[in-house]
């Protein structure tokens, strides 16, 4: 079936990313799934392409508001060629949407930029060891000091996706406690540099697939995160949370969608190829 949605400026989009791929992904690909890593670098030479300021307005150095569908086609480009940028989706497609929608002024001024040109890469960590699905359990607190300057943070998180390769990580952690009538209540986001002190990595999680990128445990030992850290309002975290959630899904149904139709197309050349069951399919012939 043939697709309507993409126009002659998608489709020239689409081979520029083909082309980076096979010079800038493939040779490297087996190295970073074998170290749960790509080069740090990588996201710079993404950055050149544009592709990290998706949605970031241009007097940020973004390349403003721009169309899901580029993002969709770099998922499709990963899928055919079987590579992944890493955690890049996580950080521009989930993470950074967080940072458009609740920045103050000066949070944009300072982190947006940055982001833009590869040099500040995120994750997010909402999910700790007794807490998935529930994210109204979250137990990772952070304590608004004396005199009102910074918070600290203690807690754990798991399951952190690109981690150890993000120079910045928006935490969810409570900040009041629950009501008797709305346990949602109480949480807040921060934006915490991975390099505060108190701030570590526990283990490497093994995965089966997503090889590219860490998934991580992290745990915070009175970390002192700035008030101007804090995205949005204090304990309205839980909402913001759900207000970002519809994104990240279009994200794994896109993925999910690339991968399926990349599987096929893998399969329709390896018969091509004359293999059927990975034996030639002159073997099945002279049986
Ligand atoms: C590869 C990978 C990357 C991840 N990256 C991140 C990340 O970057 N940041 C982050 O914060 N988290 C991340 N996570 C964590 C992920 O968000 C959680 O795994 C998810 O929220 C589920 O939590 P859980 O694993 O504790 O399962 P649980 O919450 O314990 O759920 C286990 C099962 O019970 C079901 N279940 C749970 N509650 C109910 C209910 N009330 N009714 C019916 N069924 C229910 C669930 O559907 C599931 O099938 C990642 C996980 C993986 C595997």
């Amino acid at each position: 079936m043939k697709r309507s949605i993409y126009t002659a400026e998608h489709e020239a989009f689409r081979a520029m990313i083909r082309d980076f791929i096979a010079k800038e992904v493939t040779p490297h690909f087996d190295r970073w799934e074998k170290d749960n890593l790509v080069d740090r670098d990588f996201f710079r030479k993404l950055a050149a392409l544009g592709v990290m300021g998706f949605d970031i307005p241009e007097e940020y150095g973004g390349s403003g508001e721009i169309s899901y569908k580029y993002q969709t086609i770099i998922t499709e480009e990963c899928a055919r060629a079987a590579v992944s940028f890493g955690h890049y989706s996580v950080s521009t497609g989930i993470v950074l949407p967080y940072l458009l929608n609740l920045a103050d002024e000066d949070q944009k001024k300072r982190w947006l930029p940055g982001i833009a040109a590869g040099d500040l890469m995120l994750c997010v960590a909402m999910s700790e060891p007794g807490t998935g699905s529930d994210l109204a359990g979250i137990r990772t607190s952070a304590k608004l000091s004396d005199d009102g300057t910074h918070y600290v943070l203690n807690g754990s998180k798991t399951f952190i996706t690109g981690a150890r390769n993000s120079e910045l990580c928006v935490v969810a952690a409570r900040t009041s406690p629950a009501t008797p009538k709305d346990r949602r209540h109480g949480l807040s986001l921060f934006v915490v540099p991975t390099d505060a002190d108190g701030f570590e990595y526990g283990r490497k999680l093994e995965k089966i697939g997503l090889r590219s990128s860490d998934t991580s445990e992290l745990s915070f030992t009175d970390v002192k995160v700035p008030v101007e850290n804090l995205l949005g309002e204090q304990d309205k975290g839980f909402s913001y949370l759900g207000q970002n959630l519809p994104r990240e899904r279009l994200s794994i149904s896109v993925g999910a969608t690339a991968n399926a139709t990349a599987a096929i197309r893998f399969a329709q050349e390896y018969v091509s190829e004359r293999h059927v069951f990975g034996q030639p399919v002159a073997a099945f012939q002279n049986t």
